[in-house]
C-alpha cells in the first residue's frame, strides 16, 4: 500500500497572496493530518517564519526552507535522521546548500555589473512596504540563513546575464511571488525528493507525493511529484510545468484552491472523509 505525503508552497498557495491567511484550508489539512498524511511546508520563507506559522496552524512536521536550501526536523521527530543533521535551537537541520554569508560574499562583485537591491540593503520598514507584512512578521522574514532575496531593478536582458553569471558561480536565481531569490545549488524539487526518501525509509512503504505550488520557484517540486497541483494565483499566470501536461490547476486561488486540491486527492486516494 502506498502512503501519501503532501508538500506545499506557502505564499500564494496555502497562504492567501494578499492577506496571508490559511484558514479556508484548515478543514482540508486537518483531515489529511487526521488520516496520517503529513503536510510538509516547502517554501522560500525562513525557519523563523515557518516555526511561527506551524505553531499558529497546529502543525508539527519537518519543513523545507529558503527554496530547498535546508530541511528542518522537530527535535522530537520519529523519522530516521541522517548522520550529518545538526542539532540547532532544539531542532535538527540538514543543510542542502551553503550559508547566506557565503552567498553574500559571492554576490558582492556582481553589484558593479547589475542593478538590484538585496534584503541585506533593506531595513525592516522597507521590507514591510515591499511585502505588506506586519513588523513582527517582517523581522522573521529577514532572518535568512541560506539565501538572499533581491528586488531586480535592471532590464530583463541583464537579468538573463545575471542568471548566467550566477550559474558559473554555482548559484541559482529563482523567481518567487515578490522577490528573486539567490540560492545555492538546490531547489524545492531536490529537497522534496531528499525528504521523501527519509519518509520512505521510515514508513517502509511506497510513497505517493502530492505537491502544491503557484509560482516559477515551485516548478522543480511540481515536476518531481507524483500528483502535481497548481494553485491559481490572483496576480500571475500559472507557470509551465515541462513534460507534465496532466497537471491540474485549481479553480480557486490560494487557500480555497489548496483545500479544493487536497480534498479531491484525499477522496481519490480513499483517505479519510471530509
Ligand atoms: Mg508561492
Amino acid at each position: 500500500m502506498s502512503r501519501l505525503v503532501i508538500f506545499t508552497d506557502l505564499d500564494g498557495t496555502l497562504l492567501d497572496h494578499h492577506t496571508y491567511t490559511a484558514e479556508p484550508a484548515r478543514p482540508a489539512w486537518e483531515a489529511a493530518e487526521a488520516a496520517g498524511v503529513p503536510c510538509v511546508f516547502n517554501t522560500s520563507k525562513t525557519r523563523a517564519e515557518v516555526e511561527q506559522l506551524q505553531e499558529k496552524l497546529g502543525l508539527h512536521e519537518p519543513f523545507i526552507v529558503e527554496n530547498g536550501a535546508a530541511v528542518w526536523f522537530p527535535g522530537d521527530t520519529e523519522l530516521p535522521l541522517p548522520p550529518d543533521a545538526r542539532p540547532t535551537d532544539g531542532l535538527y537541520c540538514k543543510l542542502l546548500s551553503i550559508p547566506r554569508t557565503e552567498i553574500l560574499e559571492i554576490l558582492a562583485p556582481l553589484r558593479h555589473r547589475f542593478r538590484f537591491r538585496g534584503l541585506s540593503d533593506m531595513g525592516v520598514n522597507e521590507l514591510m512596504e515591499r511585502t505588506g507584512l506586519e513588523r513582527q512578521q517582517a523581522i522573521l522574514a529577514s532572518q535568512r540563513e541560506f539565501s538572499e532575496p533581491l528586488v531586480w531593478m535592471d532590464t530583463e536582458d541583464a537579468l538573463k546575464e545575471c542568471v548566467e553569471a550566477l550559474d558559473a558561480l554555482n548559484l541559482r536565481l529563482v523567481r518567487g511571488g515578490r522577490f528573486h531569490h539567490v540560492i545555492g545549488a538546490c531547489d524545492k524539487g531536490q529537497a522534496m525528493s531528499w525528504l521523501l526518501a527519509v519518509y520512505q525509509n521510515a514508513f517502509g512503504d511506497a510513497i505517493t507525493s502530492m505537491a502544491l505550488g503557484d509560482s516559477e520557484n515551485d516548478v522543480d517540486m511540481l515536476s518531481a511529484s507524483d500528483i502535481p497541483f497548481l494553485v491559481r494565483s490572483p496576480v500571475h499566470a500559472p507557470p509551465e510545468i515541462p513534460d507534465r501536461p496532466e497537471v491540474c490547476i485549481t479553480s480557486h486561488c490560494g487557500p480555497e484552491g489548496w483545500a479544493e486540491a487536497v480534498t479531491s486527492v484525499l477522496e481519490q486516494e480513499g483517505i479519510g472523509s471530509l
